[in-house]
């Protein structure tokens, strides 16, 4: 057979094309490389089994561009365009392990769609999840990734996450993945009492991972560690 070199290294590269990021058992976004995240976020304290069980179930890969998939399973945040980004996995751990710390939670509101990865990551633990995003265009790719992987207890909104989702409250848990520089009252309100809140809050040099719960007479909160988040803005685009 003479096959010309041309055209053997096109076939090499459309193989490559036919394995990209939806296959399983390629290189940087295996099965194997995703174990090794699993295993690191075990390592940096998260406890939660739920938890690991659901990042080890879902393909980070498929939420960030092509071009970044080789890096999707190092435990690190991404650009996903228009400025922002997917969040640190061991952030997106560590929120919602804090989240679900006190037990099974129903209705959960998230703020920042973002990706739509940590909303992939929550599903699976919570009965349903009301997500907002105020970037149109990074809310449709997340919807659309969401339905290939067939997500189905997700709703999704394009809102400003800050006012929360008054027709759906209240919620058993809310998780702000950007942060406000104060504790958003409007959220608090939107908490079932008991219901429990985590979000960043600061300004861009200095953040605090939160947890608030919502008492019979206000809320208390508690402060968990340093994080590093876009920050939340008021208005859609
Ligand atoms: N957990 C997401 C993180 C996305 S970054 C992920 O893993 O991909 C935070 C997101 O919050 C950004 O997409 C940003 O557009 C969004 N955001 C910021 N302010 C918001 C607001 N007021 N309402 C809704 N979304 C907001």
């Amino acid at each position: 057979p003479h096959t010309s070199p041309h055209i053997a290294g096109a076939g090499r590269l459309a193989g490559a094309r036919l394995m990209s990021p939806m296959h399983e058992g390629i290189g940087m976004t295996s099965q194997r490389t995703r174990e090794r995240l699993i295993r690191r976020l075990g390592q940096e304290g998260i406890r939660n089994r739920r938890v690991l069980e659901s990042m080890r179930n879902t393909p980070r890969h498929l939420f960030v561009d092509e071009a970044l998939a080789s890096r999707a399973y190092e435990d690190t945040a991404l650009p996903i365009g228009q400025g922002q980004t997917i969040s640190q996995p061991y952030i997106v751990a560590r929120m919602t392990e804090a989240l679900l710390a006190a037990g099974p939670l129903e209705n959960v509101l998230e703020v920042g769609t973002g990706s739509g990865y940590q909303t992939a990551v929550l599903a699976p633990l919570v009965r349903r999840v009301y997500t907002t995003e105020r970037i149109k265009v990074l809310l449709d790719q997340a919807r659309r990734r969401l339905q290939a992987l067939k997500i189905r207890n997700v709703i999704t909104k394009h809102a400003d996450g800050t006012i929360g989702l008054p027709e759906y409250a209240p919620f058993d848990g809310i998780l702000v993945a950007a942060a406000p520089e104060g504790i958003p009252l409007a959220l608090v309100e939107q908490l079932r009492p008991g219901g429990r809140m985590v979000l960043p809050i600061g300004d861009r040099d200095e953040q605090a991972l939160v947890r608030v719960v919502r008492t019979n007479e206000g809320y208390v909160h508690e402060m968990l560690e340093r994080v590093s988040f876009v920050p939340l803005l008021g208005g859609v685009c």
